[in-house]
């Protein structure tokens, strides 16, 4: 184990490494080297470089010999090279990591804006309603709570409310979120995505809306995560994916902040943005559309698909998944050269 970064006192330091040495050890039996592309099923990799692992936000990051980010030959996308039972990453994300809400943040206003702008055009072309949402990670509830009033309709006696269902692994963040919007007490399921029955939820409440918030890339097989919510969902439904940044085939919308430090954010897979859409027209949801966002309190990617059983994936997006990878990568290891800007953004940024 190597100390990347330790802002921390050493005592509260000493204190999240003993933690999450035990929990790897009660784990690591359990643990398994990740050798197929979630993506296209190429089991040929290259590796990348260490996993920077994150065990509180900005403060403190370490690096081990047996975990490192290793490249899919086939399709440019990066993985974790060890990967852990659902279990693990529970208590990872409850305990260590350190992403928690505490007050309710302008830019999550603003991305939950985003979400319904893109809801909007869909269901206005469809000529449609949205009337129940299903969020993946819905962290503060900001979103959930903007959909319900964006999306009621009022007659001349009663108002309907589109029905709102969450999933979030941090604990904190439900209770959170439940004090914020009191509507959505029951809503929420404070569990890992992997860990819900997604066909019986997605039958139950007929989803035509499913957001999946900067979680995908966190998700054990992702693959399954889809097509388990395909299986059961509403006609004509559609999936938002968005993430704070993938590797990217439009450069322009990276900073350079991204370029450094994309790499060290826990995540299991680090998609291409046409590595994504491949891995959802191999699950029955077609590309829509997507939108870059880039300002200093809010960057990232937030691609639609819409529900579709007869969608083939173009082979062809493997390709220009490997050619965004090969360039993004290129940038990746020459900023790697520079450690102390590097540290910096971790510092800062995280
Ligand atoms: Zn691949």
């Amino acid at each position: 184990m190597k100390i990347l970064l330790n802002k921390l006192p050493s005592k509260k330091a000493d204190e999240l490494i003993n933690f999450y040495s035990g929990l790897k050890n009660k784990f690591l039996g359990e643990s398994k080297f990740n050798y197929e592309c979630d993506v296209c099923g190429s089991k040929e990799y290259t590796v990348l470089g260490d996993d920077v692992i994150r065990l509180s936000n900005t403060k403190l990051y370490l690096t081990e010999d047996d975990q490192k980010l290793i490249i899919c030959k086939r399709c440019g996308c990066v993985r974790k090279s060890l990967v852990f039972p659902d279990n693990f990453y529970y208590d990872f994300l409850n305990y260590l990591y350190n992403i928690v809400p505490c007050s309710i943040d302008k830019s999550m206003i603003e991305k939950a804006k985003l979400r319904a702008q893109m809801c909007i055009d869909y269901f206005q072309e469809n000529s449609l309603h949205l009337k129940s949402v299903l969020e993946i990670s819905c962290y503060d509830g900001v979103t959930l709570d903007f959909f319900r009033n964006f999306f009621k309709k009022k007659t001349s006696s009663e108002t309907f409310y589109p029905t709102t269902v969450g999933i979030e692994p941090t604990t904190f963040a439900v209770q959170f979120a439940m004090k914020q919007f009191p509507h959505l007490k029951g809503k929420i399921i404070n569990d890992l995505v992997e860990n819900v029955d997604l066909q019986k939820l997605t039958h139950d409440y007929k989803f035509d809306t499913i957001i999946s918030s900067y979680a995908l890339r966190m998700v054990l097989d992702p693959k399954k995560i889809i097509s388990d919510i395909a299986k059961k969902l509403s006609h004509q439904a559609i999936f938002l994916v968005h993430e704070g940044s993938f590797i990217n085939s439009n450069m322009l919308s990276l900073t350079t902040q991204q370029l450094f430090r994309q790499f060290s954010q826990q995540k299991i897979n680090y998609f291409t943005n046409h590595g994504l859409k491949y891995l959802m027209e191999s699950n029955f949801f077609k590309f829509y559309k997507q939108v870059f966002h880039d300002s200093d309190s809010l960057q990232g990617v937030l691609m639609a698909f819409k529900y579709n059983q007869k969608v083939k994936a173009d082979e062809k997006d493997l390709e220009l998944s490997k050619e965004a990878s090969n360039l993004c990568l290129s940038y990746w290891r020459t900023f790697q050269k520079d450690k102390k800007e590097f540290l910096k953004y971790l510092e800062n940024i995280g």
